[in-house]
């Protein structure tokens, strides 16, 4: 089933085999029609990550990036859309030579080639393929195929792991193994025999159960591995690892370890249990509720890049949820915000919820709550540093407020056409782009450099024309692209912590090495706590 935990066991594995001395790498294959995630909405589907060569894709490949701290390019994310793209160009070109075009075996083909494609861009010596969807469902039927053929041609350097699901029944009080075994056979039924059975389970698996997977999925006992929930992700290769996996895998492989080392890893993990004391931040958004669940998926980086800062604090991030709606309809609900230790406003798109979202900017930047503005974020906080320091009322943006008499923040000129066009998938201000950082600021404090490279994803911009206005009123441009063009920071002083950024620092922030600004943020935040 989805929500199983596929992306945290890919990630875990690979993570495991580049602490044994290869050079290892990650992709993820989305079986949908959709080219990339950008089109995609945040709730259904999770946050969009993006990569430095700016792609827009599944949050899986965050993951990745986290556990493996490496950066993961375009190559290793392929999704239905891409590949049938590819092939219907080339048959246009007459690349198949007059031959009939067909599902299979050329869409299979086409899938090898990007992996071998996605293998060689990342140099990996092991690649760990993740593919989206369950067994036995028509859409990932092609990428099953992919790998059925590719283990056919090397036997010996293809490996199956099924991720699978075994549920305690609370009326019953047993874990049952059969949704394990039909999930075997039904991979069994395209020809595919799983070498390794990762067992998710909310407790562990334990030995009359492995037997029982071993015996009728036909896999060796030490080949059926236990994955119980974990406080948290990252905890995960250490289980994994206890249960012997990498051993498993690499003599399958036939390959020997070259080295033993997650004495980082460890530590970190230690250091979260250890943590105790709270820090508490606030997340302002909407993205957060489907009927009666609420899911946090859509802001997955941005809730990893707070606890990576956290730990390195020793605190225990405590984060809350908020949604910028209640503002509106209730302003006193504002006070709210002074129970907490820092508040973040993470990006977004659109008009819901925004007056909400500036009126909150007003009340931390007034009550001098530290405050990170991500995206949107920066955005809304110029907004609201133009309508209530500068007392340009009507100030907003022309994402909300096309003809507002003062748009402080307008959209790029590059971008216009393009949305008037209707060409909106992939076209943003996409992936890695310098920024230069401006002496004496909390930013440059904070990264020890002048140039630094963050990932972008938006259409809209700060609006120079009102660049002098706002810093005469004190405003700190403290981060421009490097030829002064484009505001890609800004800051307030006379503030214990108010940074905010046009880029997503968030998808840079890894377990082992937060980012500066979540890092400085956190900070200010322990100091208020
Ligand atoms: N909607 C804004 C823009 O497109 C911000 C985007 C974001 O927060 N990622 O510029």
């Amino acid at each position: 089933m989805s929500g199983v935990g596929k992306g945290t066991a890919s990630a875990s594995i690979a993570k495991i085999l580049q602490s044994k001395g290869f050079r290892v790498s990650a992709m993820k294959i989305d079986p949908y029609i959709n080219v990339d995630a950008g089109t995609m909405n945040p709730v259904e589907h999770g946050e969009v990550f993006v990569t430095d060569d700016g792609d827009e894709t599944d949050q899986d490949i965050g993951t990745y990036e986290r556990f493996l701290e490496i950066d993961i390019n375009s190559p290793n994310y392929m999704t239905t859309g891409r590949v049938y793209q590819t092939v219907i160009a080339k048959e246009r070109n007459l690349e198949y030579g007059g031959k009939c075009v067909e599902v299979v075996p050329h869409i299979p083909e086409e899938v090898i080639r990007r992996i071998r494609k996605a293998a060689k861009a990342s140099r990996a010596e092991i690649m760990l393929i993740e593919v989206g969807g369950t067994v036995g469902e028509y859409q990932n039927a092609l990428f099953l195929e992919a790998g059925r053929m590719m283990h056919l041609k090397n036997p010996h350097d293809v490996l199956f792991v099924l991720v699978s699901y075994l549920p305690v029944p609370s009326k019953v009080g047993e874990m049952k193994t059969k949704p394990t075994q039909n999930a075997a056979m039904q991979l069994n039924s395209v020809g595919i025999q799983p070498d390794i059975i990762l067992g998710r389970a909310e407790v562990p698996l334990d030995d009359p159960r492995k037997r029982k997977i071993a015996q009728f999925c036909n896999v060796d006992f030490k080949d059926v591995i236990s994955a119980p929930d974990a406080d948290s992700v990252y905890e995960v290769p250490i289980n994994l690892e206890k249960e012997g996996i990498s051993r498993q895998i690499l003599k399958k492989f036939g390959l020997r370890a070259r080295s033993k080392d997650m004495k980082d890893w460890r530590r970190m993990v230690r250091t979260i249990h250890d943590s105790e004391k709270p820090v508490r931040i606030a997340v302002i958004g909407k993205y957060f509720s489907t009927g009666d669940f609420t899911l946090s998926d859509a802001y997955i980086s941005v809730i990893e890049a707070i606890k990576h800062a956290s730990w390195f604090h020793h605190r225990k991030p405590e984060l809350h949820w908020l949604n910028s709606e209640q503002y509106e309809r209730e302003p006193s609900k504002l006070k709210e915000l002074s129970l907490y230790d820092g508040v973040v406003i993470p990006g977004g798109f659109g008009t819901r919820g925004i007056e909400g979202k500036i009126a909150a900017i007003k009340y931390v930047r007034e009550k001098k709550i530290p405050y990170l503005g991500l995206c949107y974020g920066m955005q809304l906080a110029v907004i609201e540093f133009a309508r209530h320091v500068t007392r340009l009322r009507s100030a907003n943006t022309t994402e909300v407020q096309p003809k507002t008499s003062h748009p402080v923040i307008h959209v790029m000129p590059d971008q216009a056409g393009l949305i008037r066009a209707m060409k909106y998938g992939g076209t943003m201000r996409l992936g890695a782009y310098p920024c230069a950082l401006a002496p004496k600021t909390v930013s440059r404090e904070a990264y020890g450099k002048r140039l630094v490279s963050e990932r972008h994803r938006h259409r809209y911009e700060f609006n120079n024309a009102y660049r002098e206005k706002f810093s005469k009123a004190g405003l700190v441009i403290a981060g421009t692209s490097p030829d002064g063009k484009l505001v890609e920071i800004i800051e307030l002083k006379n503030h214990p912590f108010f940074v905010a950024t046009q880029f997503h620092p968030e998808f840079k922030s890894r377990p082992l090495h937060p980012h500066p600004l979540f890092r400085e943020f956190i900070k200010a935040a322990k100091k208020r706590s």
